[in-house]
Order: C-alpha cells, then sequence, then structure tokens
C-alpha cells in the first residue's frame, strides 16, 4: 500500500478521535476501527503485518520497537530489526513444513525472541500458542495435548520441561538460541500469509481460576478490538514507552502486551526476571516508562513494600493501568497519593478478546469500579432466567454479542462454547457486578464465588477490599462457610503486615472495623490468620475456591 492511500485511510479513521466517552460511546461502530487495518482496502489481513511490517513500509523502521531488560542486560531492537528477525523465524518454521492452522507453542522466557517467535508463527498463518514461562511439565502437556500442537519454540533450559514421549502430536522442538546463531538467508519474497479475518491467531489457556484452563481461540478480526483499545484506553501515543509487565502466555501479555502496542507503533519494554520491587522502579526510571499496565497483585506488593519508591526519579509515568483481578480502592489511593497518578482498572477476560469495561484516560473514576463499558460495548445484569435487571442490581455480568475481539471457539468443546450464551444474544461472564446509574460497572465477584448468608448476598470482594483498610491486613480472601442456620458465614482468611502480631483482641478490632465502616451483615464472623493465600501460579489471583474447599474438607473430617 502507498503511504498517499495509508493517509487516505488514516484521514477516514481520524473522524473519531477520542474526545471524550460521552461524544463517541452512542456513535462509535467497530467498522471505523477495521478501517485501520489494511484488510479495509485488501480484504486480506495478517496481524504479524500489521504490527511491524506496516510500520516499516510507512517509514518507521527505524524507530525503537522494542527495549529489553533483564538484571545487568540491555538491548533494543528497531522495527526494521524486528521485521528482520521475525522473518527469520518465519522462514525456518516454513522450512519445516509449518502450514496456515498449524498450532506451533512458544515456550520461552520474556525476551525479545518469545515475542519475535509469536509474530513469526503468525506470519506465515500458523496459529501461534504461547506458554507461560513458569509452567511445569504437566501444564505444558495439558495444553499442547489439548489442541494437537505440532511445533514448539523454546530454549535448552525450557525444554527440560517439556514431556515430549507424553505428546504425541509434537513433531518438531526448535531452539531459539539455534535459530539466532542460523546465518540469516536475504529475503526472497514476503512471507506473509494474507488470511481472512476469520482465520486462527492465537490461542490462549485461561487462568484456571474456577478450574480446568479452557483453550480459547481467538481470530484475526480480534486486531480491531486492539488496535482502537490500545488507542483510547492504552491512550497510546507516539514518544511512549510502554511497558505491560504480563507474560505474552497470559491474554494480557499477549493483547496488551504486543498487538495492542504495536498496532499502534509503541516502543515497548520487555522485562526478563522476576518480581522485585527495586527492580521495577528502576525499569522505570531508567527507561523513562510513560505508561504501564499491570495487575492489583503487584500493585499490592509494591504498596506492602513502604517509601522506597522515593529512592527513585518516576516522574515519566503519565498512564497507569490494572486488570485481572479486583482492583482495591486502597491501591488507587496509594497510587494517587503517592505517585500523583489515578490506576485506571480495565475489565476482560481470556475469552473476551480486548476490553471491555474500562476507564478511559480523561474520565472520571469511582474507586471500586472496573469503570464504564468500552464505546461498541453494552453490558447487561442478568437474572438467572436471562431477564435485564434495573440499574443498581446484583447479577450476571453479560454483554451484548458478538463484538470483534470475541474468541472464535474453545478449542474441541462446542458445549462449553455454547454455555457462554444460553441467553440470546448474550454472552455471558460468570462474574456478577452492578450497573449505577452514570454507567459504572462494580464487580461483585465470580458467579461461584457470591457468599449467601441468612438470605443476603455478599460479594467477598467488597468485604476484602475493607478488609484492607485496616492497617494490620495485608491481603484478604473471603469466603462463605457452611452455616446450619445461616446457610453460609462470612469468612474471611488474612495474612497480617509486618509488625503485627495476631491476637483475639486484633481479631475483634478487625471485624468491628468491617462491621463499622461497610456493613453488619458482611462483616466476618471468622477470621483466620494464614501466612499466604493461596494463588493462580503468578497471574498472582486469589484462588478463593482453594480456601472454601479447605473449609469444606476442614467441616468433614
Ligand atoms: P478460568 O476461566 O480458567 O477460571 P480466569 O477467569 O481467572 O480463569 P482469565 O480469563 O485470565 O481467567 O481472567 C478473567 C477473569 O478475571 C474475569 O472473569 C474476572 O473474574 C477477573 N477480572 C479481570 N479483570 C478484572 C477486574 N478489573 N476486576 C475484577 N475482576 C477482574
Ligand atoms: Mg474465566
Amino acid at each position: 500500500m502507498s503511504a498517499k492511500e495509508i493517509n487516505e485511510i488514516k484521514a477516514i479513521a481520524g473522524s473519531y478521535n477520542l474526545e471524550n466517552y460521552d461524544q463517541v460511546k452512542d456513535t462509535f461502530e467497530w467498522e471505523d476501527a477495521a478501517k485501520e487495518l489494511s484488510y479495509f482496502q485488501t480484504g486480506k489481513v495478517n496481524a504479524a503485518y500489521e504490527t511491524i511490517d506496516r510500520h516499516v513500509e510507512e517509514g518507521y523502521g527505524d524507530k525503537i520497537a522494542l527495549h529489553y531488560i533483564n538484571g545487568d542486560e540491555r538491548k533494543s531492537l528497531t522495527f526494521n530489526e524486528v521485521k528482520h528477525q521475525t522473518d527469520h523465524y518465519a522462514q525456518v518454521l516454513k522450512d519445516h513444513g509449518v502450514q496456515k492452522g498449524d498450532r506451533v507453542f512458544v515456550f520461552l522466557p520474556k525476551t525479545p525472541a518469545c515475542y519475535i517467535s509469536i509474530l513469526a508463527v503468525i506470519k506465515i498463518g500458523a496459529i501461534a500458542g504461547p506458554l507461560f514461562e513458569a509452567f511445569m511439565e504437566e501444564a505444558v502437556k495439558d495444553r499442547i495435548n489439548d489442541c494437537k500442537g505440532t511445533v514448539l519454540i523454546t530454549d535448552k533450559e525450557l525444554v527440560k520441561r517439556v514431556p515430549q514421549k507424553d505428546i504425541p502430536s509434537l513433531e518438531t522442538i526448535l531452539f531459539a538460541e539455534e535459530i539466532d546463531a542460523l546465518p540469516q538467508a536475504p529475503a526472497k519474497e514476503s512471507l506473509v500469509e494474507w488470511v481472512d479475518l476469520e482465520d486462527g491467531l492465537i490461542i490462549h489457556y485461561t487462568s484456571g481460576s474456577t478450574g480446568k484452563p479452557k483453550g480459547v481461540l481467538h481470530a484475526h478480526r480480534s486486531m480491531i478490538h486492539h488496535i482502537i483499545s490500545g488507542k483510547w484506553v492504552l491512550d497510546i501515543q507516539e514518544d511512549d514507552v510502554y511497558w505491560c509487565t504480563s507474560h505474552p502466555g497470559w491474554v494480557t501479555g499477549s493483547v496488551y502486551g504486543l498487538f495492542a502496542p504495536w498496532l499502534n507503533r509503541a516502543t515497548i519494554v520487555i522485562q526478563g526476571g522476576r518480581f522485585k520491587a527495586e527492580n521495577w522502579y528502576q525499569l522505570i526510571a531508567e527507561l523513562k516508562v510513560t505508561t504501564w499496565y499491570s495487575a492489583p497483585t503487584a500493585f499490592r506488593m509494591l504498596l506492602s513494600q513502604g517509601e522506597i519508591f522515593k529512592e527513585y526519579d518516576l516522574s515519566s509515568l503519565r498512564h497507569i493501568l490494572s486488570v485481572g483481578e479486583p482492583l482495591n480502592p486502597e491501591v488507587i489511593h496509594w497510587a494517587w497519593n503517592n505517585l500523583g497518578l489515578r490506576i485506571h482498572d480495565t475489565w476482560w477476560m481470556t475469552e473476551t478478546g480486548g476490553h471491555l469495561i474500562v476507564n478511559l484516560p480523561n474520565e472520571k473514576i469511582k474507586p471500586g469500579s472496573m469503570g464504564r463499558p468500552f464505546p461498541g460495548i453494552t453490558v447487561g445484569i442478568l437474572d438467572s432466567e436471562g431477564n435485564e435487571l434495573p440499574r443498581g442490581s446484583v447479577g450476571q455480568l453479560a454483554i451484548r454479542a458478538p463484538w470483534p475481539g470475541l474468541m472464535k471457539e474453545i478449542w474441541g468443546n462446542k458445549d462449553k462454547f455454547n454455555s457462554y450464551f444460553l441467553y440470546e444474544g448474550w454472552y455471558i461472564s460468570g462474574d456478577l457486578a452492578l450497573q449505577d446509574e452514570e454507567g459504572y460497572v462494580f464487580f461483585q465477584g465470580r458467579s461461584d464465588d457470591m457468599i449467601n448468608s441468612a438470605g443476603e448476598r455478599i460479594g467477598p470482594f467488597e468485604v476484602e477490599s475493607k478488609l484492607i483498610e485496616h492497617p494490620a491486613v495485608s491481603e484478604a480472601g473471603v469466603v462463605g462457610k457452611p452455616d446450619p442456620i445461616r446457610g453460609e458465614i462470612v469468612k474471611a482468611f488474612i495474612t497480617l503486615r509486618t509488625g503485627f502480631v495476631e491476637s483475639e483482641a486484633l481479631l475483634e478490632e478487625i471485624r468491628l472495623f468491617v462491621r463499622k465502616n461497610l456493613s453488619a451483615h458482611a462483616a466476618p464472623r471468622e477470621i483466620e490468620v494464614v501466612d499466604e493465600l493461596p494463588k493462580t501460579k503468578i497471574s498472582g489471583k486469589i484462588l478463593r475456591r482453594k480456601l472454601k474447599e479447605q473449609e469444606l474438607q476442614k467441616l468433614h473430617a
């Protein structure tokens, strides 16, 4: 496509610049966002082309595409270099016979090679299956077997956790170190496989908070969702240095760590190594990160480290976002008081392929709320028959289907897929929420987590948030414990902050604190102090299901 044609498209697309939410929310059409992609011109698309090659063609080849930082190691690559390396990987995959639609898994630490491998797979029309680097044998095996992956790109270290003999579909294992060392053949013809919007792009397994992870297949059309939410929610600007802390093995790490920022031509940060507050702050200061997307569990860890952030120059930051779990108001207040910035919560799921409920940069934030529906998205709060409830009532959080990012299928499980669409025209999230008069949506828990005590429905999140406002409480997980009279009682598991010692008096004080500041019926009747709360591996979500299981086991022991 010529620069002139591209500018023409941009001119049309420019008409939907986000000035304010109320202005666009009723007029925005997804079709407008599609105009940013080459698909709009040609009817054919490829996500790897749109994220990298296109910027090179448009004259941005020398712009920094990524900064990589791991301990003392530093590396930066331009869009030219990322394109070049992606072509190299893509050629190697082709030489190994990879075909359109094949599932190619990528099991690599958070390094440039991980991002480049994913793009190379997509470039030749295959489906990328990124795996989180901390997965052990079982997790790796289950996922590759589930969708019959034929090729795996990994490294000499992680391959030790690949039980090859238990994965019969796996024909080829490629090592990133070896691909890097191969001589790079001069590009012959373009390696881009032009595909349809409905063709498979990436398969992500859910976090497993509520059971066995599901293989969620996304199509190339999700890019329409990625590009526009990157522009509006991440608010990507030309000079941004954007850091998403999630690994591409999770949907946040691919959609908002790779696709959305690169579709919008941002410079991204790839950070290797484990979480350490000092390193995170140091990274922001050194690379002058402007935009930072992370998760409540990480923010809570930073918060619990006290004031060390004062030793770093964090003045480059202008926009912070959060996803994955309820964002406790306490955390919002901490960032506001200490960093001078509001954290913008976003709500979406692996299955939804992109943001659905968001806080746009210039809109009012209500702590405790996840924000408002993204333009083009309609939220419904439904009762158990699928009828819409009036504003202010708690019910099933549902979204009018479809939208561009919505999953294409759950791999090999039609019944599971259909279970999201029980009520005509709606996608059911499995979360409970209420929506206020102004359209703000408040998370109340997962459907399975809701506590029913003496006829009152109590969402665990509100109780947890109140608990951690108490100075002694570091983290909290709240569940319903079966009770012969009340049906269930509210039981809280808490961890204490350093310096606090468990005592009857302290627990009573915490209980009264919730009673006084939240409500009598939601105050935990039982509080148990634990060393740590069970969480999903690394995505770090509190596993209420585990807490509840433990309670049930104790009761029946
Ligand atoms: P599984 O589906 O395997 O049980 P999971 O639901 O945790 O795992 P994800 O798709 O990673 O897998 O997470 C989506 C879920 O995360 C949402 O359904 C919701 O419960 C929670 N979530 C995401 N963002 C937010 C948010 N901003 N506030 C509250 N909860 C959130
Ligand atoms: Mg889920």
